[in-house]
Parts: structure tokens; C-alpha cells; sequence
């Protein structure tokens, strides 16, 4: 693999331990470095717990075929501990290829004794594991520094136990960890102590990521604002924060390595020190850049020390197109706050917005959608040292969330919603427009609200070729309902578990 001579790692390469495990990524190597949750997992195992770790990545080529980890070539049915990490539920169905295709079997209850113990974990397992909950004999619910200590200690005993029960059972023990063979329901996430754990940081560096050679850190976890279509937010329902002092030790650790740090949460610009943090790591010469802001927690004193070393972009999430709408998904974001978010940008010499947006909302009329072009074009026409990037994706509902219920839009109203947005964004100077595909959202919607009968759609759907039509088919012969009937009517075409 070629991207990976690049690498700089940042902590210890361990090529022998207490156990042998390899750590799957189902999406690409550029997807999979670009996670934090991925460099997390590697230096609790590697550093913390002494176990050998090695990584594998499933991306176009190795669909299908047989996956090897990228640091010995080693092929995955040759270890005794495989570990997903999964923080979209769009990449289930790679987990299911690069099992078939290494020939592991699929589901937990016939795997067979010789056969690797499976292990999952990642934020969307914690909010809905069921539809592949099947395939895995454990599955961490929850943050991995709070499970991982009894969980290394588990698999360093278990790699050699060959009966499947008394692994269940062993590792059924551990609060926070899902045998979906022996419980009907997951139990509840678990927490880490943020006082005890070190801030989630990258610990390998690479060009081949989408923040290249940028050093990324943690400053918080949770969300406070529990926004109505935000599965996030509805599950870690309370923003918890590293203090700036763990933040700035870490960086300053291993300063000399980068000169580029990422504050990565989901409430960057509530945290109480995010300007001293800023501030800090701007002062010993190292650039700043954000994940996502909330535009109403925005502080001019953010942006200063964002633009002080060069940061030149923003991301923001307005979502819709009008504030009754903004308030009636959970989200109390003003088109005022919006507006004073990018002035601040401009003002701080950034020239670049990316601004994201969804449409086929619960509550939302075609008004709605054509606002955005409105709001767009608005902002703009009054902030002409920017350009702005669109990004749109139709509404997946999501499980926990209060919009669940609502399910998602037909197809013909959000193929018409597309192209009103499409329309009304046209021709709007400085503006790059990018929509996802509707089809791609329905299969997350299925992955997103699915039960336990959605391995066996997976399964079949990969079988007929993975095609659009593939999935529509797999779904009826084994939901006996469409698609759009499961994605626009979660609730009545659900089994109950
Ligand atoms: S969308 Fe963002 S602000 Fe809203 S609940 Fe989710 S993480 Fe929090």
C-alpha cells in the first residue's frame, strides 16, 4: 500500500505483545487515518495495554477479496482477535465483504472454534448495532477508554480459548460490552473519566488524510444542544471537556512533529477555554484550524487566534433555509448568528465558508428549500471577500433521536426538493454547490434505523452485485416491504427484537 511509507508515527510501533490483533477500518485508508476514533483504539491497544496491533483498510481494490493488514501483509483470518472500528453505518456492508471475502463466517453463533474472536466498536455501533450485530461476538458500547482495560486483559485470555460460549460469556462480564448472543438489547454507552484518560489524538501522521500532516486533538466530548435529528447529541447528551492544560501538554509533546493542530468536537466553540486553547497552541507558532462551529457560540476572540496562523476557512451547519424550520428540528440558530459568524471570518481575513445543509426534513415545505438559496445568495451578496462551499444530503433519520418516527421522505419529494435547492442556488456568484446522492442516503437510512433481519438484506444485496436495484430487491425478498416503505415507516416495518 503505497500511502503507507508516508507515515510518521508519533508513539511506538509495537510488533509484538501480550495478544496479536488486527484493527479493520471499513472504508479506505484516506477515510480511516482521517479518524480519530481509529488512532484512539491503536494507541490504547499498542501503548497502554502492550498488545500488537495491526491495521487493515477495505477500500475499492480489496472488495471482496481476501483483506491483509498493511503492516505485515497478514492475511485477517490469520489472527485471533479482529477489531472494527466503525463510526459510520454506511461502511456495514464492507465489514460483511471483508469477511466473505476473507473467508471468516459471517455470523457469530456459526463461526467456528479456529476462527478469530470479532470485536466492534465506534460511534455508529453505540447508536444502533442491531442490523450487524450478528456478526460480532462483542461489541463496545460506549467510549474504548472506558471498556478497554478489562477488554485487552479478556482477549490476552481468550485468544487461545476455541469455545465460543465461554468467550461470550467472559467478555459478556465486562460493563459497557454487547454479546449480542446472549443479550436481547444493548446495554447502556459507558463513559470515560476525562480527568483520567489523555485527549484522542492522531498518532500517525500521513499526507494521505484529509487534514494531511495536521496534528488532530480532542477538546471535548458530548453535546449539550441535543439537536432533534442528531443521533450524537441524543446519545452523549452532555458536553464534557478536557481542561486546556491536557490539551496544550499533549500538543506540546509532540510539537516538533507538525505545524498544524485540529481542535476536533462537536462543540469546539462552547468549551470554556477553546480561546485560551487557540490562543496557546497559535503562540508557539503552530496553525489552528476547527472541525465544525456552532455560529451562536462564536467568539471573535476563536477567530483571531483560528486566522492568527493562517487558518482561512470556516464550516458551518445552518441546516435549513429558514429559522421555523432551524427551531422546529432542535437546532436555535438564527440567520443573525449565521451572518455574524461570517463577518467574523471576513473580518479575520478567512475567505472560504463551507456551509451544510439538509433537505426532506420532518415539518419542511418547498419554501423552506428554496430559502437556503435565499440565504445563501444573501450572504454572498453582502460578504463579497468569501466564497462558500453547499454541501446538502437528504434527512436520514436516525435511531434515538426524536425524529426517528418521522422516517424519511419519499424518493419523488426528494428528488423535487433536490432540484428546487439545486435551482435556487444556481448562478449564485462564489458559491459551490455539492448534493449527496438520494440513494446513498436511503441504504444509510436502512443501516441507520435497521434491525437484526438487515445482515441478511446486507448479505443478499452484496450477492446480487450491490447494484441500486440489488438493494431495493434484497430488501423486498427479505423485509417483504420497498425500500421506501422501511425508510419512510421505521416504526411499522420494524420487528420487534
Ligand atoms: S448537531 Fe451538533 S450541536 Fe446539534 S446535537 Fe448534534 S453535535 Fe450537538
Amino acid at each position: 500500500m503505497k500511502q503507507f511509507v508516508d507515515e510518521r508515527w508519533l508513539i511506538r510501533k509495537r510488533s509484538s505483545g501480550k495478544a496479536r490483533v488486527a484493527l479493520v477500518f471499513p472504508n479506505s485508508y484516506f477515510v480511516g487515518m482521517s479518524n480519530l476514533g481509529l488512532h484512539v483504539v491503536l494507541r490504547l491497544l499498542s501503548e497502554e495495554y502492550a498488545i500488537a496491533c495491526e491495521r487493515a483498510f477495505i477500500n475499492g481494490e480489496s472488495m471482496n477479496k481476501p483483506v491483509r493488514t498493511i503492516e505485515s501483509g497478514s492475511l485477517l483470518s490469520s489472527f485471533s482477535v479482529i477489531a472494527f472500528s466503525v463510526p459510520f453505518e454506511g461502511d456495514y456492508p464492507n465489514i460483511v465483504r471483508a469477511l466473505l471475502g476473507s473467508g471468516i463466517t459471517l455470523r457469530a453463533v456459526e463461526r467456528k472454534p479456529l476462527e478469530p474472536i470479532i470485536i466492534g466498536g465506534g460511534t455508529a455501533l453505540s447508536i444502533n448495532p442491531e442490523p450487524i450485530a450478528d456478526i460480532f461476538d462483542a461489541i463496545v458500547m460506549g467510549e474504548a477508554e472506558a471498556v478497554m482495560g478489562e477488554l485487552s486483559t479478556a482477549v490476552e485470555a481468550l485468544a487461545h480459548e476455541r469455545e465460543r460460549e465461554k468467550i461470550w460469556e467472559r467478555l459478556s462480564s465486562i460493563d459497557g460490552v454487547y454479546v449480542p448472543m446472549l443479550m436481547d438489547r444493548p446495554p447502556n454507552v459507558v463513559l470515560a473519566d476525562m480527568k483520567q484518560i489523555e485527549p484522542a489524538h492522531s498518532v500517525i501522521l500521513t499526507r494521505e488524510t484529509e487534514f494531511a500532516n495536521t496534528f488532530l486533538i480532542e477538546i471535548a466530548r458530548g453535546c449539550n444542544f441535543k439537536c432533534h435529528y442528531c443521533a450524537y447529541g441524543n446519545l452523549y447528551c452532555r458536553a464534557r471537556f478536557f481542561t486546556a492544560d491536557q490539551v496544550i501538554n499533549v500538543v506540546r509533546r509532540y510539537r516538533e512533529k507538525f505545524d498544524s493542530v485540529g481542535l476536533v468536537s462537536a462543540v469546539v466553540s462552547s468549551h470554556p477555554e477553546v480561546e485560551k486553547i487557540a490562543c496557546a497552541i497559535a503562540d508557539d507558532g503552530l496553525r489552528v484550524s476547527v472541525s465544525s462551529l456552532r455560529a451562536d457560540t462564536l467568539t471573535e476572540g476563536l477567530v483571531a487566534a483560528l486566522s492568527k496562523r493562517g487558518s482561512t476557512s470556516m464550516t458551518i451547519a445552518p441546516e435549513t433555509g429558514t429559522e421555523r424550520l432551524r427551531r422546529a428540528i432542535g437546532k436555535s440558530i438564527s440567520d443573525e448568528d449565521i451572518e455574524r459568524a461570517i463577518k467574523l471570518a471576513e473580518k479575520h481575513g478567512m475567505h472560504s465558508i463551507k456551509l451544510y445543509f439538509m433537505f426532506g426534513l420532518p415539518f419542511e415545505t418547498d419554501e423552506d428549500v428554496t430559502a437556503i438559496g435565499e440565504l445563501v445568495k444573501g450572504l454572498a451578496e453582502r460578504q463579497k471577500g468569501m466564497s462558500f462551499t453547499v454541501s446538502a444530503c437528504a434527512f436520514v433519520p436516525k435511531k434515538g433521536t426524536p425524529l426517528e418516527r418521522f422516517g424519511m421522505a419519499p424518493a419523488q419529494v426528494l428528488e423535487r426538493r433536490s432540484k428546487l435547492l439545486l435551482s435556487s442556488l444556481k448562478g449564485i456568484e462564489r458559491v459551490r454547490v455539492s448534493i449527496e446522492s438520494i440513494r446513498m442516503s436511503q441504504l444509510q437510512a436502512l443501516f441507520s434505523l435497521g434491525d437484526r433481519r438487515v445482515l441478511s438484506v446486507i448479505e443478499r444485496a452484496i450477492g446480487l452485485g450491490g447494484s441500486f436495484s440489488a438493494w431495493k430487491r434484497a430488501v423486498a425478498e427479505t423485509l417483504c416491504c420497498t425500500l421506501e416503505d422501511f425508510t419512510q415507516h421505521p416504526v411499522t416495518t420494524q420487528a420487534t427484537n
